[in-house]
């Protein structure tokens, strides 16, 4: 799993990041089309409103036609005539009252002079015959009517575009020219109306590269030559219409030109717009999309940033807890003791290996085993409240309790239960020490025994009597059940041993200790040597008929025994007294294990006083002599 963990991220992020590159890729690629089909759309345009321009300059050059046409013919009508000025001048005047574009229409001799003018001006005295148009005309024979370059009026003062058309005599011989001047901003007013940007510019070109007209009006380049720009030496020659990029040669700024020539008048159109300022209005539309995909870029940077960032601390600490894990198992491994670990329900999650050597059993095997399992019987309500307190928020335990081993033998466990840190209820977890205890509880029962047991007749002494005694009455007086003792004492016993000796002595209270061993047969009931050759027998749930009953059972098997005693007359074998006394709490009994001992050793004294080998009860009697009248229940 950690092999996968470690290995997984790398390759992931690598994906990752190449689908973040492809997308920014495709999304640049994306950007890159849009522009180039923006520029495309532009040229098309471009091309577009600089055909409409020529074929506007067209026709208004055609329209021309129309009055030099009847200048002409009237001209030719009156020639020879004297009046003829004065009819041609106010069949110009007419034209042009009626015609808007139309400036001035003009009749110029052979000679350069000006015959006729509509215009009221006085203009006699000038001579034209140094003009281009004239001086075309005067050479060649065309009848067409012809554009010449831009001029300012000297008339008028306006800017004028001329169109001359050539007078012949009727032997054909060079006759003059007549002139129609077009008023110039008529034309480049109607440019202005295709919108070409703040920065676009327009330019109606003769044939022969001299500027007619450009929008907006740019009075230096009026009648000059540009035949020697790319246009001409490139791109008309290549197309009659195309597009271009350029620098302009005016203000420097970066254009995209679209061009147009007419077949019809070979008039070239030329339409451009700035290309910073397209770009402008494409970016205002990219700028939108480059900003969502940067949004969108960093907000998947600050998600994988993240996700990264988790994988690594949920790595380290993961490495962490196997490093801990790894940790106590080292600890446990090596250790003698059996360490297990429990969950808050009491199931084993783990084992040392010390188990096959302390239960003899696999640690594999008890895994997933409850703490109880095996266990003794007795010791269950103790692990349960001690599992409970760890639950409750303990957070260490002792317990010393019995457990089968796996070849059936019981055995001590002492054991150390600590709750891990964290969690609460049966989310805790234990780790508990355990380590065996029976060999130290063998001995400590042993020597328990030992400092409880009689030697010489392996009866319970004195002070196991004591502890016994005190038990019993609290005991009795809480359950308000009677509890009788016995006191019992070899009548003339010190004679005995003056006869037979102190060994037959000894055997002879071994004896008397069997029987009331063999007379005495409820669990409950207990006998001890309190003294040399006395023993008492303590009667729980007795009261006293029935501790007497059994007093008198002793008194005769030890009769029955007639163990040769020679100086015990009148009996001449071995005889036993035996003094009785009752505790009964359910009469309201109240007194100490002091006093119902006196109680027993006084009847016992009265049995002897009597003639020995007979059986005493305490009574009224041994109450008054003892001096406590409210003890009259003896
Ligand atoms: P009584 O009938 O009045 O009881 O007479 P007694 O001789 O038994 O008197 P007492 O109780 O005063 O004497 C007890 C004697 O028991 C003293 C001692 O010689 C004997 N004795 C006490 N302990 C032992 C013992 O452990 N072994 C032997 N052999 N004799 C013991
Ligand atoms: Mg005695
Ligand atoms: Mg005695």
């Amino acid at each position: 799993m950690t092999g996968a963990i470690k290995f997984l991220p790398s390759r992931t992020f690598a994906a990752v990041a190449f689908a973040v590159f492809g997308f920014v890729g495709l999304i640049i690629w994306g950007e890159y089309s849009s522009w180039q089909s923006q520029v495309a759309r532009i040229e098309a345009d471009l091309v577009q409103t600089a055909k409409a321009l020529v074929q506007h300059a067209d026709d208004t050059v055609d329209m021309a036609k129309f009055p030099l046409a009847a200048l002409i013919t009237q001209i030719e009508q009156e020639r020879g005539t004297p009046d003829m000025p004065a009819k041609i001048t106010q069949v110009m005047k007419r034209q042009i009252a009626t015609t808007r574009w139309l400036d001035a229409l003009a009749v110029i001799d052979a000679d350069g002079r000006m015959i006729a003018t509509s215009s009221s001006i006085d203009a006699s005295g000038l001579n034209f015959s140094d003009r281009e148009y004239f001086v075309f005309h005067q050479a060649s024979e065309t009848r067409d009517p012809v554009l010449g370059r831009p001029l300012k009026n000297k008339l008028s003062g306006q800017w004028i575009l001329p169109v001359t058309q050539r007078i012949s005599n009727p032997d054909g011989s060079f006759g003059g020219v007549a002139l129609a001047a077009f008023i110039l901003t008529e034309l480049t007013n109607f440019f202005q109306g295709f919108s070409l940007g703040s920065e676009g510019s327009f330019l109606l070109v003769r044939r022969d590269g001299v500027v007619l007209a450009r929008a907006p009006f740019l009075q230096t380049q009026l009648g000059s030559s540009i035949s020697s720009y790319d246009l001409f030496t490139t791109y008309l020659r290549q197309s009659d219409s195309g597009s271009y990029h350029y620098t302009s040669p005016i203000d420097e700024t970066q254009r995209i030109g679209g061009y147009y020539r007419s077949k019809h008048s070979g008039l070239v159109g030329l339409s451009a717009a700035s290309q910073s300022e397209t770009l402008a209005t494409w970016m205002r539309g990219a700028r939108i999309r480059w900003m969502s995909c940067l949004i969108l870029v960093t907000i998947t940077g600050f998600l994988v940033w993240r996700w990264r960032r988790q994988i690594m601390l949920r790595r380290a600490s993961e490495a962490l807890l196997v490093a801990r894990e790894a940790e106590f198992r080292l600890l446990a491994e090596g250790s003698g003791d059996l360490i297990q670990r429990f969950n808050g329900n009491g199931i084993r999650e783990y084992l040392s290996p010390s188990v096959r050597e302390i239960l003899g059993v696999d640690p594999d095997a008890m895994i997933g085993t409850h703490i109880l399992e095996n266990l003794h019987e007795d010791d269950h309500e103790v692990v349960s409240q001690l599992m409970e307190r760890l639950r409750q928020g303990s957070t260490r335990e002792n317990m010393v309790v019995r457990r089968k081993r796996a070849d059936g033998k019981q055995i001590w466990l002492e054991t150390t239960l600590n709750r891990l840190p964290g969690g609460t209820g049966a989310d805790i977890r234990i780790v508990a020490v355990t380590r065996d205890v029976t060999r130290q509880k063998n001995i400590q029962e042993e020597l328990d025994a030992l400092a409880n047991t009689d030697e010489l007749t392996q009866l319970a002494n004195r002070r196991s009597f004591n502890i016994h005694f005190e038990d019993m009455v609290l005991q009795a007086a809480k359950q308000l059940a009677p509890l009788s003792i016995l006191m019992i004492d070899a009548d003339r016993f010190k004679f005995f041993n003056d006869t037979y000796g102190h060994a037959a002595g000894d055997d002879c209270l071994r004896a008397l200790a069997d029987v009331v061993r063999g007379s005495i047969r409820r669990s409950r009931d207990f006998t001890a040597r309190y003294g040399g050759e006395e023993l008492a027998v303590l009667l729980p749930d007795t009261d006293g008929a029935g501790a007497l009953k059994a007093a008198e059972k002793i008194r005769q098997r030890v009769a029955d025994l007639k163990l040769p005693h020679e100086k015990n007359l009148p009996w001449g074998y071995v005889t036993i007294s035996i003094g009785t006394a009752t505790f009964h709490p359910a009469r309201g009994d109240r007194l100490t294990t002091a006093e119902l001992f006196e109680y027993a050793d006084h009847a016992l004294y009265r049995a002897k006083n009597s003639g020995r080998n007979q059986v005493a009860a305490a009574g009224d009697e041994a109450v008054r002599a003892l001096g406590r009248p409210d003890m009259k229940s003896f």
